[in-house]
């Protein structure tokens, strides 16, 4: 959640397809043109700055979404092809990054060899599974199976198919030790409400989900699939009654330091031994369990639940993570539920594509560092480094004004401005790969090994200083994160591009799309959540009840805002679940406007296409939130995701009194707050 947006539906949408439908954006600042001139403002500010776009835009048949980050993703791909395709052309040496980019594409690309091998590759692990005998080996086999795929703090992911996720970073109230954090995971559909929920389009998925299951089975040589299909659903119907909601699973005050042994009486069922030294966490002192009321009720469950169920479940989800680079029988059948059903797409995204998608994901730093050694100059860099700055010093003097605050409170709050560490582009280390082997001709053998590879590399950081400099995202990603932990934020250079950071527009636009992203990753250092983590990153309250109260009195409003946003007749937003951000939008788009004036010197700034300073300023930050969303995708966001759906995202302009000036919005228009209703947080 304190990531700027989520990349939505990640299988879908991580990066674009360059066949997609151009968006009419970049290189000029507004876009005039998708204004909806019949719109008023002060009814609907996304209609009115995005009216005109969404009226002309499809959402192309391999898509779930369109908008600003598919603008800048397109761009971004268009330089990851260029680099990936490349790559092997001056036929570069064996062991270096280029000869893995170029083994990589090419082995994903060589749909004619997957298919040959059939289901060869996925044979071993199968064998394994079926030769499970007691609940130790059970054990064994879900601790080898966790990887580094969840994360509640920075990037905020919290799904994955495997029975727990771990999550590496210092320990919430010990700022100088890395730990081993567990999530709950075991789904294979979003949430814990898509089993429990009586709502018919849950009943719907659901069905089609326990189909699914089916059909894998049947794929791999499973007997009697329809059986175990429904054995497995209710397998997992278990483990999402025993997770926490979406709301909860972020909340780190439910979070338990055990100590390794005492994992066996805190949770009893699994073999923690057994489980722990699979991991390669046989080692560890402490370990976190960031779920622990789940961790329990999960543990019971491997003790309860029928062996030959829980090795049907791990068949399952191991062929059903793997479908990409499976035969492709099973990657059709893998999207057809989890892009047909789940997302609402229409077709597959085109192979070589995804390709270059998965080798990106795979080679993270190995693919940023010829981006950023070809796309993103040092002018950038200090440009984007010089609003940081201003944005933070806005920031810094909103919380000076910030009257309700005791003193004390101002103090540790503004310690954490001061001291706040800012990622502009990419990392300052890379990632050294030696030890991954990519081969061309394996390309199951080679997100199998990606996968271990950047589980040992987070592995690799306990028993190792914190590094509060470490990045959380590749340097060739459309978005932008703060870290809590660390007091720190990440601005890749694949974010700092049109429409999000355009080097040729003025400064209006870009404080109102770069500046608002900035100031909301700024802001999220004292979001609902970022506001309980101290300067060094430990999780401590440095709050007056008094100030707590006001805070959350401001907070109340805020959801109550959300709440009334109604996205389908039966369903509205959940407000709670989003509050972290809709905190950090507000805020964010505030000291961004601070900024912006502040760098204006006292003079108006000039008219340009007929729009003031301020207009450009207010249309760059609800154009560069721009989105159309497919019903079906709209609604699992909705259920599941920390951020608003961009639309309304854009409408927080009513909380900021320069916007009602700015567009003359009056009394009675559907946005027009009274001033004193108007949510002010900082
Ligand atoms: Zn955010």
């Amino acid at each position: 959640m304190r990531r700027f947006a989520l990349a939505v539906a990640a299988s879908l949408l991580a990066t674009a397809a360059i066949a997609a439908q151009s968006v009419p954006h970049g290189g000029v600042g507004v876009d005039v043109a998708g204004i909806d001139k019949a719109a008023q403002p002060g009814d609907s500010f996304d209609l009115y700055a995005n009216g005109g776009w969404r009226q002309r835009t499809e959402i192309p048949a391999d898509r779930a979404s369109i908008g600003s980050f598919l603008t800048a993703a397109q761009l971004v791909e268009r330089r990851n092809i260029d680099i990936i395709t490349n790559a092997g052309r001056s036929n570069p040496a064996a062991g270096t990054d280029a000869r893995r980019i170029a083994d990589y594409y090419a082995a994903y690309l060589d749909t004619a060899a997957i298919n040959a091998r059939g289901v060869a590759p996925l044979q071993p692990h199968l064998a394994r599974i079926a030769a499970i005998s007691d609940r130790r080996a059970l054990s064994a086999a879900l601790g080898a199976s966790m990887r580094a795929d969840v994360d509640p703090l920075n990037a905020t992911t919290f799904g994955t198919e495997n029975l727990f996720g771990v999550f590496v970073a210092q320990g919430l109230q010990d700022p100088n030790r890395n730990f081993a954090y567990l999530l709950q995971g075991g789904l294979g559909l979003p949430d814990r409400d898509y089993y429990i929920s009586d709502a018919p389009a849950m009943v719907r998925v659901r069905d089609a989900y326990r189909a699914y299951v089916r059909d894998m089975l049947t794929l791999i040589g499973t007997p009697d699939a329809e059986a175990r299909a429904a054995r497995i659903v209710e397998l997992e119907t278990k483990i999402a009654r025993a997770h926490v909601d979406a709301v909860a699973a972020q909340d780190p005050h439910r979070v338990q330091t055990w100590r390794r042994a005492e994992f066996a009486s805190r949770a009893p069922g699994i073999d923690w031994d057994a489980f722990f030294t699979a991991a390669q966490l046989g080692r560890e002192e402490s370990i976190i369990a960031w779920h622990a009321a789940p961790v329990q009720a999960m543990s019971a469950l491997v003790a309860s639940e029928p062996l030959d169920t829980w090795k049907d479940w791990l068949a399952f989800h191991t062929a059903s993570r793997m479908t990409a680079v499976l035969p492709q029988a099973y990657d059709d059948l893998r999207f057809s539920f989890y892009g047909r059903t789940l997302s609402g797409a229409q077709q597959q995204r085109p192979r070589d594509r995804r390709a270059i998608q998965a080798t990106s994901g795979a080679l993270i730093d190995a693919m940023g560092k010829i981006y950023v050694e070809r796309h993103f100059p040092a002018s950038a860099k200090a440009d984007v480094d010089a609003m940081v700055r201003n944005i933070v010093q806005a920031f810094d003097r909103r919380l000076t004004r910030a009257t309700w605050l005791a003193p004390a409170t101002l103090r540790e709050a503004r310690r954490k401005v001061e001291t706040v560490t800012v990622g502009i582009g990419y990392p300052d280390r890379w990632r050294d790969y030696a030890s991954l082997e990519i081969r061309r001709d394996d390309a199951f053998g080679n997100l199998w090994r990606a996968q271990e590879f950047e589980y040992r590399h987070q592995l690799g950081k306990l028993g190792r200083p914190v590094d509060r400099n470490e990045w959380w995202l590749g340097a060739h990603t459309v978005n932008a994160v703060f870290l809590p932990l660390q007091n720190a934020m990440n601005f890749p250079a694949g974010i700092l591009e049109a429409p999000f950071y355009d080097r040729t527009a003025d400064p209006a636009y870009n404080y109102g799309a770069i500046g608002s992203v900035i100031g909301h990753e700024i802001s999220h250092s004292f979001d609902n959540l970022g506001a309980e983590f101290d300067a060094e990153g430990r999780l401590r309250n440095w709050w007056t009840p008094q100030d707590q109260a006001a805070f959350r009195q401001a907070s109340q409003a805020l959801i109550a805002q959300y709440n009334a946003y109604r996205a389908f007749p039966d369903l509205t937003l959940n407000g709670t679940l989003t509050l972290g951000e809709d905190l950090s939008d507000l805020a964010g788009l505030a000291a961004a406007y601070d900024a912006y004036r502040a760098s204006l010197n006292g003079r108006e700034a000039p008219v340009i296409d007929g729009l003031t300073g301020d207009q450009r300023f207010f249309l760059g930050y609800a154009q560069s939130r721009r989105e159309s969303t497919r019903e079906a995708t709209l609604r699992n966001l909705i259920a599941t995701d920390g951020h608003s759906p961009g639309r309304w995202r854009a409408e927080t302009v009513r909380n900021l009194d320069a916007w009602y000036t700015a567009f003359n919005v009056r009394p009675g228009q559907r946005l027009y707050l009274a001033p004193a209703a108007r949510v002010r947080i900082w």
